[in-house]
């Protein structure tokens, strides 16, 4: 039998299928070991056939080959989509489908060792044995360390005279073994079940289910799920943070037991192949994770779940950049189910297409038992600056905060920036500290009293003296979580502060070790970053506080308006989701803002409206697609080589089709150099995606090998 086979390096010049003998039947899908050159090479079976076209005396064995194939044949078409789609390497697109560990071939299964009880065997004059069989015997079995660790040399004797067997068994690691399943199932209410059924009655493939926060969403998908199950058909549920699982698993935990997988790059290399394993075996039925998990090995998939559709994390920042939705509606097709998209802010595009009929739209518009969502209140902070206080705290947020206090309910301050300081200033020639890797200024951290950088995260230590001028005027300018802190601890000395953001969740447990503190009332104020935003649910949180509602509004990008309309409404969101009504306070320089004042009347269609025909005027997406060429390289001239290599190419379908081009041009990226590597960019924005293979084409065929030149489509992060 001939295997066409993938070898598993990522490199154009191997990217074709090398045919291969084997003796025995191979599956499609099996990885295989390959002589390769000179040495030996992991594989992919890609197809299997009867004959080559290579004569026979040249063809090569196939050495080894797994049993069970890791990749479906669902995935296996779906990675020659993701291959042709994005332009990357068969090999690229096959490895999003494994845990990286498997081909580093890092881990191993664990196996432990058990003693078991066989019968009973004399023990005269030997108490530590009668002790230990006696303890087999009740048990029936037990981990052999532990028996070896109470009786010593006892099991190994009782093992001789037949009494006792050691057996080694596989076994499973357990991420969130601590994550203990308590919620309850509810009585879905009438809004929910409406959802339930439009999503099983709709012929469309997608649906948008548009929520408000607070509106029981959550119920609906895990309803869908359990009908899926039900019908002995499996689930993908996908979220966009880490931060957000931990409380997702719960309650899948709850429902599903050890049915529910969770995959997601916070897991230790081993947790992340067992769970893979679990969920390929068929003993995992619902794969729960962020965007990777949308590449799981289930078959027969009965729902896909994408909740906060509108969330940026769903585009892969590095090759293959494929946008989760594009993956999860082909595994939709192939499985004939439901892609389920859930959202209080669904993204413009996705809105506009539901609207236009293309998914299927339905909505929640009222919060669980019609709790009333919170009011929001919006602070001119140009006042309080006029009337002295220069604090980041409104005068109207101190009241707030401090009845809020004083009634025993909690509080979260959200403000979009982590460290102590944005940056460090001199006062007397203007120098601002930067970091020597990336053109971007330095953050002051308090508490390891030094500079960090955010993008590469540098560390540099704090200065006395302006390297510039020898100056001493120094000055802290931009507030982070970690002054806002430090502040509040000022003012409210009994109040207990948690801050959660990239510093402080560091590790797998850390997100989940701050949220599981801050619901189980052992703080009274939870200060983050957007981190605070997303999903959370906790019933006495009263006040929300937005501390500079501003800062995304100004980012020099076209989704600045939907992202701040999407933060302030998911941050708002968080108040009053108990018993008690909540409030939020919007603090902003400001105050007339067309976005704000959409958000603070939970104004969703106004908004849409609003933005939609600015949109078009302007003709951005989703009228038009932006599509960025980026260059980087670590020398200079190599990047710009590279740059006049990709806008060369590109030139000439500009000048072949000029009326497909609403905008053109080559420049520095906006941040020019990250991690020591300049940035360029070709910058274009087009009527259609007519010609989109062909500049995926300009950039693959760049022919410098010290400069990376990549190609993204409405990219989420433009700097
Ligand atoms: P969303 O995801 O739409 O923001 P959630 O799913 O977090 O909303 O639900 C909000 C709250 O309502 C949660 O505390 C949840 O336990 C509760 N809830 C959901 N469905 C029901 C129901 N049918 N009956 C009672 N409480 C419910
Ligand atoms: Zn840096």
């Amino acid at each position: 039998m001939i295997c066409e086979v993938i070898v598993d390096i990522a490199h154009s010049e191997v990217d074709k299928v090398f045919d291969y003998v084997s003796d025995g039947p191979i599956a499609p899908g099996a990885r295989v070991a390959v002589p390769f050159g000179a040495s030996v090479a992991t594989g992919f079976v890609m197809r299997v056939k009867e004959s080559s076209d290579c004569p026979a005396h040249k063809l090569k064995r196939i050495l080894r080959a797994e049993e069970r194939p890791a990749l479906n044949a669902e995935c296996l078409s779906l990675a020659q989509t993701v291959a042709a789609r994005y332009r990357v390497p068969m090999a690229l697109a096959l490895r999003l489908f494994l845990p990286a560990e498997m081909r580093t071939g890092k881990v191993a299964e664990t196996y432990r060792t058990y003693a078991r009880f066989l019968g009973d065997v004399p023990t005269k004059n030997a108490p530590q044995q009668a002790a230990c069989l006696a303890f087999l015997k009740e048990k029936g079995e037990a981990d052999a360390a532990e028996v070896r660790k109470r009786f010593g040399a006892a099991l190994g004797a009782l093992v001789k005279k037949g009494g006792a067997a050691l057996e080694k068994r596989r076994v499973l690691r357990d991420p969130y073994k601590e994550v203990a399943g308590t919620s309850p199932s509810h009585t879905l209410t009438a809004a929910q079940q409406r959802a339930v059924d439009a999503v099983e009655h709709t012929q469309k493939t997608v649906v948008l289910l548009h929520g408000v926060t607070g509106s029981g969403k959550t119920e609906v998908y895990l309803t869908l799920i359990a009908r899926a199950l039900a019908a002995g058909r499996t689930a993908i549920f996908l979220v966009p943070e880490i931060s957000l699982t931990p409380q997702m698993l719960s309650q899948l935990r709850a429902r599903f037991g050890s049915l529910a997988a969770i995959m997601h790059s916070g897991l230790s290399a081993g947790e992340r192949f067992d769970e893979w394993q679990r969920l390929r075996d068929g003993s995992a039925k619902i794969a729960i994770g962020a965007r990777s998990a949308v590449f799981v090995p289930l078959e027969n998939i009965g729902v896909i779940v994408l909740d906060e559709e509108h969330d940026g994390s769903y585009c892969s920042e590095s090759a293959p950049r494929y946008n989760t939705f594009d993956i999860a509606l082909l595994r939709a097709a192939h499985n004939g189910c439901k892609l389920v998209l859930g959202s209080a802010t669904p993204s413009v595009e996705t809105y506009k297409r539901a609207l236009e009929g293309e998914f299927e739209l339905v909505t929640m518009p009222d919060r669980i038992n019609a709790r009333p969502l919170p009011d929001v209140t919006l602070v001119d902070m140009r006042r309080e600056v006029r009337r002295g206080n220069a604090s980041p705290f409104s005068a109207a947020l101190r009241d707030r905060l401090s009845d809020c206090l004083a009634e025993g309910q909690q509080a979260i301050l959200f403000l979009n920036r982590r460290g102590y300081s944005q940056t460090v200033l001199c006062r007397d020639c203007g120098y601002v500290a930067k970091c020597e890797h990336c053109d971007v200024s330095l953050t002051y951290h308090s508490e390891e009293d030094c500079l960090k950088c955010h993008y590469c995260g540098t560390k540099y230590r704090m200065l006395t003296a302006c390297p510039a001028c020898g100056g001493t005027h120094l000055s802290y300018t931009g507030t982070g979580t970690q002054r806002i802190v430090r502040d509040l601890a000022a003012l409210y000395p009994e109040a207990r502060i948690l801050r959660m953001d990239n510093d402080t969740t560091s590790g797998k447990e850390g997100h989940f070790r701050i949220l599981k503190q801050f619901s189980e009332r052992k703080a009274d104020i939870l200060v983050g970053t957007q981190m605070v935003a997303k999903g959370h649910d906790f019933p006495l949180v009263t006040l929300v506080g937005i501390l500079d509602a501003d800062m995304s509004l100004h980012f020099p990008d076209y989704r600045s308006n939907e992202r701040t309309f999407q933060l302030v409404t998911q941050v708002a969101g968080r108040s009053g989701r108990g018993r008690e009504k909540g409030e939020v306070i919007l603090q902003t320089y400001d105050p007339d803002n067309a976005i704000l004042r959409f958000a603070a009347a939970y104004d969703y269609e106004g908004f849409y409206r609003h933005e939609i025909n600015l949109r078009a005027a302007l003709m951005f997406p989703p009228f038009a697609l932006i599509v960025r060429v980026m260059v980087t390289g670590a020398e200079n001239d190599a990047a710009l080589s590279a740059l006049r290599e990709v806008y060369e190419k590109l030139q000439r379908l500009y000048a072949a089709y000029p009326e497909e081009f609403l905008f053109f041009n080559r420049m520095h990226a906006p941040i020019r150099r990250i991690q020591g590597k300049y940035r360029y960019q070709v910058l274009m924005r087009l009527s259609s995606a007519r010609f989109l293979r062909e500049i995926y084409d300009a950039a693959a065929a760049v022919t410098r090998r010290d400069a990376l030149v990549y190609v993204e489509e409405n990219p989420s992060n433009l700097s």
